[in-house]
């Protein structure tokens, strides 16, 4: 498969999306910008575009390598990836190990608390709207996936669990929470979009450091550090294998 970048599609926060020769492929690449509170905080990340597209695609390769299906298929560049084009299911999945961000605020627990069994939830992707929350009944009722789709994207969310909890307890980092996002390929549900820094809570497992967007969002300075040091711990894991 030698495809190139055809017209742009789409741009979002942090990608973009090329249509390519194929109407079963596009190629994303990853920018630097950075926003945060629903896109009332803007930035850029040194660095970033080319960590989260070196690292989404070494987790997808080993989480397809366990029997995930995923929607990656080559990377092209250090910024460029070409992937599956695949319908995004318009629910934002989001697994939590332990208790931050958002969950701890709305239900008053203390940040780092370990949570007792891994909590997943759902989220209406909607930018106009905040992405708010939902259960599976508001996503019956509003045809956003049927109940078949739910319960495999539940279930590939808690084997990805499994499989990056694993991955980065060797990486001495870690997984606090994280949001999937899932597509329909060919009438089957695969894993989609990223899975990097800005889409994940990382703690270093020694000192607590967080090696993420969370540097971003609350102003405490060290994102492209941060960044590039979760990339090296990632980087590091590959070498050994
Ligand atoms: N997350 C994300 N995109 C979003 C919302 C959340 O990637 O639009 C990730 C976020 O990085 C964190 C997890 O999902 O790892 C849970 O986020 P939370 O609900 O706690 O919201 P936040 O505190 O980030 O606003």
């Amino acid at each position: 498969m030698n495809y190139t970048k055809q017209e742009q599609l789409y741009e979002g926060k942090a990608k973009k999306v090329f249509a390519t020769e194929s109407p079963d492929y596009v190629i994303v690449s990853y920018k630097d910008d950075a926003t945060a509170l629903n896109g009332l905080k803007r930035g850029t990340i040194a660095g970033k575009g080319e960590v989260n597209n070196r690292v989404s695609n070494i987790l997808f390769a080993y989480l397809e390598k366990n029997g995930i299906p995923t929607h990656f298929e080559k990377e092209l560049s250090p910024r460029e990836t070409l992937v599956k084009r695949v319908s995004i299911v318009p629910v934002e999945v989001v697994v939590r190990n332990v208790a931050a961000g958002s969950l701890a605020k709305r239900l008053g627990m203390e940040e780092g608390t370990v949570l007792k069994k891994t909590v997943l939830e759902f989220y209406y992707k909607d930018d106009a709207l905040g992405d708010p929350l939902i259960n599976c009944s508001h996503i019956y009722a509003m045809d956003l996936a049927t109940k078949q789709e739910m319960d495999r994207i539940s279930e590939i969310a808690l084997k990805v669990n499994e499989l990056l909890g694993q991955y980065f307890a060797r990486a001495g980092v870690r997984l606090i929470d994280y949001k999937l996002e899932f597509g329909r390929f060919n009438g089957q549900i695969v894993l989609a979009d990223e899975i990097s820094p800005d889409t994940c809570r990382f703690w270093d497992d020694k000192t607590g450091e967080k090696l993420d967007k969370d540097r971003f969002r609350r102003d405490m300075g060290g994102e492209a550090e941060a960044y590039s040091e979760l990339m090296r711990r990632v980087l590091v894991q590959e070498e050994s294998k």
